[in-house]
Parts: C-alpha cells; sequence; structure tokens
C-alpha cells in the first residue's frame, strides 16, 4: 500500500479510533496537530502503516474535492475484490452507495452500502476523517463491514444456542441435564415460595448393566424418565444428572404434599419396566431438600439433597431422606474418623479379632472370620460399622485392607510355628481394594513371604460388592481362587443376586446375612427366606454360612433346614488371636483323640477334620476356649 504521506497516516488512525470508539475521536485530531520531529514522525508512521495493514477494517482515502480514489488498504481490496490500481480508477461515489461528503460529519458514524467488484452490496459503518496533504484536502473512509459482522454474530448466537441446548439436555432421555436443571431451577426458585427438590439414585443399577448389558440398561432409563415424567406431567422440572441419577423438583408445601410426591416416585420408578424379552423392577434411594428452609440457592438445595441421598442410601437403599441440619455433622463427623483412622492404621490401635464359625453338623468348628478392631486412645474403643463406611468412602480401606490381612497372614504363620493346627481364616475385602490395588499378587507375594498356605486364607466380599464391577471383581477372585483360597459371597440376601448370575461366580460360600438369621425368631417369612436359599445354594453346590446365630433354637432350627455352617454369638463372640490359640491347641488334642478312634485307613483332609469337637446347645466354643485357656 503506497501511502500518501504521515498526515495521512495519522488521520486514518483518528477515523479508525472513532470507529472503534467514538469518543476516540478527538486522539485523532490531537495527533495530527502534534509537533513530532522528524525521526518519531517517520517512527510513528511505520506503526500506524502496520496497524493500518493489519486491520480488519476497510480504509479508503480519496480526494475531498474531485472524489478520486487515491489509496486503499489490504482489507478494503479483500472486501470489494479490486487490485489497488484498479481501485484508484474509481470515484467514492462507485464504491460507497448513498454517501454525501458534504454531509458527513467528521467524526461521526454514518451507514451505508459498499459495492463489490462483483457487483454485490454490503451494509457497512462508517467514519469520515479530513486530512490536509500538503496543498490537497483528503478524506480518509474508515468502515466496518456490518453483513459479515452480523452472519458472524448470527453464527456465534446459533453455534452458542446449540451448545446451550447439548449442554442443557440428556440425549439419551430427552430430560434436562444436570446444567439445563440448575438454571431452570434457578429460574423456578426466583418465582416460587416453596419449593421440593428431590435426587432419585436407581439402586443396584449397574446389575442390570452387567446382567442385560448397557443397551438394555439405557432403555430402562428412558423408560424410568418416561414414567417419572407421566407421573408428574410437563410442568415439573425433571432432569438426569447422571449415570442413574435422577432430579425433580416440583412445587409444594407440607408434609402431605412431599409424601404424595414420595409415593408418586417410588411408584413410577417402582413400576415393572419390560424391555425385549426381559422384565425389571427398580427401586430408588430418594434425598429430599426444601426450599426455602434447607437452602435458599440451587447450590445449596442440591448439596443438601445429595447428602439426604447418601444417608438413603447408608440405610440400605430403597427409601427416603430428608435433609436435617444434623446430617451435615454426622458427615463431618466420617470425615475426622477417617482422618483420625488414617493416622491409627499403621499403630497398635488397630488389631484383629477372629469369631468361630461352626460345623452345624457335627458342632466343629471349622475357621474363623478376621474382623478389625480399632481401639482409639480418646475413642475407646471405635465399632467397624462406623469406621469402616468412612474408610470406604475415604479410601483407606485399602491400606487398612491390606494390614489386616498382612496381620492375619503372620498370625497364620505364628500358629504353625506354635504347632498349633490351623484352621481356614476369612478376611472381607472392600471392593476399593480390588479396584485400587493388585490385591490378588499382594495376597499372593505375601503368603509366598511367610510360607503360609493359600488355603489357610478365604475371603468374604460382599453381594453387593460383587454387583459393582463384576468383570473386574470376578476375574480378583478367579486369581485368588486358582492359588487355593476359598471365596465367600459376604451379606448375601441384601443385593439384587439372581440364581443365573450366582452360577457364573467363582464363589465357595455363601453368608446368609445376619439380618434374615436375627430374623428367623419373629419372622416366618424371614425363616422361608433363608430355608430357600440354602436350599439353592446347595443347589449350585456352594456350602452356606448362617451369620448371627444368636440362640440354640435358630441353630437348630438352621442344622434342620441343612445348613451347613453358623457364626454368632451364640457360638462365640469375635476374639483375641490368644484366645483363639486356646481354641487350637484344643483343637489339636481332640484331633488327636478322633484319630486314635479312626481307622488307620481313614485319613480325611476335610476342613470340619481340623477342628474342635463342640456339640451345639450343650457347649459353646468360648467354653471350650476357656477350658482349654
Ligand atoms: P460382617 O462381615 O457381616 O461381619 C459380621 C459382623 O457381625 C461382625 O460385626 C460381627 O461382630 C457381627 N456378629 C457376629 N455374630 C453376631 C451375632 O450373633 N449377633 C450380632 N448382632 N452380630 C454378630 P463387626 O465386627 O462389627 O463388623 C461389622 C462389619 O464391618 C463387618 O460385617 C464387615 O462388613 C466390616 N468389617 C469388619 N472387619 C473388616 C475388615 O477387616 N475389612 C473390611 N473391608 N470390612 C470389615
Ligand atoms: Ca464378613
Ligand atoms: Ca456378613
Amino acid at each position: 500500500m503506497s501511502w500518501l504521506g504521515s498526515e495521512v497516516a495519522l488521520g486514518a488512525l483518528g477515523a479508525v479510533a472513532a470507529l472503534l470508539v467514538p469518543c476516540a475521536v478527538a486522539f485523532g485530531f490531537m495527533l495530527r496537530s502534534l509537533r513530532l520531529t522528524r525521526r518519531s514522525r517517520a517512527l510513528l508512521e511505520r506503526r500506524y502503516r502496520h496497524v493500518l495493514k493489519h486491520m480488519d477494517e476497510t480504509l479508503v482515502v480519496a480526494d475531498r474535492a474531485t472524489g478520486q480514489i487515491l489509496d486503499a488498504n489490504e482489507a478494503s481490496l479483500r472486501t470489494l475484490g479490486y487490485g489497488i490500481a484498479e481501485l484508484c480508477e474509481f470515484p467514492l461515489r462507485h464504491i460507497y452507495l448513498g454517501l454525501d461528503l458534504g454531509e458527513a460529519t467528521e467524526g461521526a458514524v454514518h451507514r451505508c452500502r459498499m459495492r463489490a467488484r462483483d457487483g454485490g452490496l454490503f451494509e457497512v459503518e462508517l467514519t469520515v476523517a479530513q486530512v490536509v496533504d500538503e496543498a490537497r484536502q483528503l478524506v480518509c473512509i474508515v468502515g466496518r463491514d456490518l453483513s459479515s459482522r452480523q452472519q458472524a454474530e448470527a453464527r456465534l448466537r446459533a453455534s452458542e444456542e446449540r451448545l446451550t441446548r447439548v449442554l442443557e439436555s440428556d440425549e439419551l432421555t430427552g430430560l434436562a441435564s444436570r446444567a439445563g436443571f440448575q438454571c431452570r431451577l434457578q429460574e423456578r426458585l426466583a418465582s416460587t415460595e416453596g419449593l421440593h427438590l428431590f435426587h432419585i439414585d436407581l439402586d443396584h443399577f449397574r446389575s442390570v448393566n452387567d446382567v442385560h448389558g448397557r443397551d438394555f440398561g439405557d432403555q430402562v432409563l428412558v423408560a424410568v424418565a418416561r414414567n417419572l415424567r407421566a407421573a408428574f406431567g410437563p410442568q415439573v422440572l425433571l432432569a438426569r444428572l447422571g449415570a442413574d441419577e435422577f432430579a425433580l423438583a416440583c412445587g409444594g408445601a407440607g408434609r402431605n404434599a412431599l409424601r404424595r410426591q414420595v409415593h408418586r416416585i417410588r411408584k413410577a420408578v417402582g413400576r415393572e419396566l419390560t424391555v425385549g424379552e426381559h422384565a425389571v423392577t427398580l427401586a430408588a434411594s430418594i434425598g429430599i431438600a426444601v426450599y426455602p428452609q434447607d437452602g435458599v440457592n440451587v447450590e445449596i438445595l442440591q448439596k443438601r439433597a445429595d447428602m439426604a441421598l447418601y444417608e438413603a442410601k447408608d440405610a440400605g437403599r430403597d427409601t427416603c431422606r430428608r435433609f436435617v441440619p444434623d446430617l451435615a455433622a454426622r458427615l463431618c463427623e466420617k470425615f475426622e474418623i477417617e482422618q483420625e483412622l488414617r493416622r491409627a492404621i499403621d499403630t497398635p490401635q488397630i488389631h484383629v479379632e477372629y469369631q468361630p464359625v461352626i460345623d452345624l453338623q457335627t458342632g466343629l468348628l471349622v475357621s474363623f472370620e478376621a474382623l478389625v478392631r480399632w481401639d482409639h486412645p480418646v475413642l475407646g474403643s471405635v465399632a467397624p460399622e462406623r469406621f469402616v463406611a468412612a474408610a470406604e468412602e475415604g479410601g483407606s480401606i485399602v491400606h487398612l485392607g491390606e494390614r489386616v490381612v498382612r496381620d492375619v497372614v503372620r498370625q497364620l504363620r505364628h500358629w504353625a510355628d506354635e504347632g498349633a493346627l490351623c484352621v481356614p481364616v476369612a478376611v472381607n475385602v472392600s471392593p476399593l481394594q480390588i479396584e485400587r490395588s493388585a490385591f490378588s499378587r499382594f495376597v499372593h507375594e505375601l503368603l509366598q513371604q511367610h510360607r503360609v498356605d493359600a488355603r489357610w486364607l478365604s475371603f468374604e466380599i460382599t453381594e453387593s460388592a460383587w454387583l459393582q464391577d463384576s468383570d473386574r471383581h470376578i476375574a480378583a477372585m478367579d486369581r485368588l481362587r486358582s492359588g487355593g483360597s476359598r471365596i465367600f459371597i459376604d451379606d448375601f440376601g441384601t443385593g439384587f443376586s439372581n440364581l443365573a448370575y450366582l452360577k457364573s461366580l467363582p464363589v465357595d460360600v455363601l453368608k446368609i446375612d445376619r439380618a434374615f438369621v436375627c430374623g428367623m425368631a419373629g419372622d416366618a417369612n424371614d425363616a422361608a427366606i433363608v430355608e430357600s436359599i440354602i436350599r439353592m445354594a446347595t443347589q449350585l453346590r456352594l456350602r452356606v454360612v448362617a451369620e448371627g446365630v444368636e440362640s440354640a433354637a435358630i441353630a437348630e432350627q438352621l442344622r434342620a433346614m441343612g445348613c451347613h455352617y453358623g457364626q454368632g454369638h451364640y457360638f462365640s463372640k469375635p476374639m483375641r488371636a490368644e484366645q483363639c490359640k486356646a481354641l487350637l491347641v484344643q483343637l489339636q488334642a481332640t484331633r488327636r483323640g478322633v484319630d486314635r478312634a479312626r481307622p488307620a485307613n481313614q485319613t480325611s483332609t476335610a476342613v470340619t477334620d481340623l477342628a474342635v469337637r463342640h456339640r451345639l446347645g450343650s457347649r459353646r466354643v468360648t467354653a471350650v476356649a476357656n477350658e482349654g485357656g
């Protein structure tokens, strides 16, 4: 671009400034009137040329008297489609339609149309600056292409809208997404006096995916969304917050309204769903926060509905909880417990106790379950129920679980070194241990290091954990099992397993949850459940342990049902390793007696043979331990 002189460059800059920032017009004039030295002028000119060359605005310089175009910047040539020589053949009026230089006020923003080489017209916004160049009067016209700006703005708006739609809606179910829900809830709060917020989490949804596949799971989610929408109508805010979590906000005040809404949610979620050949019936855990009592903005309400939801899950799922202020305190306590536990794991505050498991048919001790104990210097003895869940949530269960396995393996070595007979010990394994560590390798190395046979170490993993990430758990348990360990399903009956699923698991023993066993005394239903679990497990060639046996009557009832083993306070509470030692010594003596009484060719390796003989109802294991000690 050949510039006519520094005056033009400065004038042009004034016009640009005016177009971009109207109040900067004055700046252009000020610059012109500045007295600059020759050198600084040349420097300044170079800089301005650089700016003008690279700016997006069109800039045309013309003779004011004749209207002839004298010069133009790159943006003008680009926009109009002319070469510089070609353009300079035209008068201004050929390019700027409807621009009257006589009327154009300097510094003001005018609108007109520009004509391109191909005849195309486009809207521009322009400013005119007068420049005196030695003898001539020049005008400098800076224009901004409005049509391309409008198009760009429209494109931007459209893509923003598209993005908002994507972000604010859930593709699978068509409900609002988390972001969309938050937005709309915010608006709703501004215009309501009372509102109930529900966070709804489908119970054990993962197992639906595991058993029937992801596509099936997706269709189930769509059906749940549809049922919720049908139950509450189009006005209610409904969203899928993530995987299998939904949120619902509906107006209302008072307990009765709340109760009715909860009932409606549970009914909608609990409706039997048929997808293809399969039918499933779901349940949900529900957390509730009420506006304005539990929070006055979206963030607090959601956080509190979440806390209430955790509480509902903790309470065994398929239930609902409303936020109460105490809940925040309890969660805080959980956090503090976990912090305290982290510091305690490698100290003597942690130890392991062992609870005997008895063969119900013969009355012999067959194994122990290892249970972790924590004696805190200030809190005293902290119940595992209190700290195991906190450790699972906070992640320290991995470290704690390793500590327990290490203690148990060392103990087995110790008993063996002392010449005591061993029985297998089962340790509880949390799903996180399998997810976060190479658990089977850790176990394998530990057993090798202490020269302990894998047969003496068993693993209990809860039914619900099996359902969480079955592939991973199955692979890990498979490895442990092929090493010689036995695998238990713990707390059976609380989860969602079906028979077909159970068959596919690498499992040897099933432990019936103590809630059913304790319930047998007063509830015929529980007794029927226990009996059918025993029958089913036996058909699958699994051994069955009943947990929580608290009386002779229950022990006898279980024995009559064909249950193999029992564990519970009736036989013995969990005991210190030293007390177990006494039992094992007793066991050895009993075994010698058994061996003497047995014909020489009848040698058995059954676990029951490595046991303390114990008659149901007459003597408890603790009594045997005392006698032995
Ligand atoms: P669990 O695996 O179901 O363990 C059995 C629980 O039932 C133990 O509670 C035991 O003391 C208790 N129990 C035994 N017999 C009876 C009875 O006749 N009546 C009643 N009411 N209870 C009985 P504990 O020791 O408090 O452990 C609670 C839970 O903590 C365990 O349930 C297990 O889930 C977890 N836990 C304990 N130790 C460990 C561990 O080392 N690792 C992991 N991951 N979890 C553990
Ligand atoms: Ca257990
Ligand atoms: Ca259990």
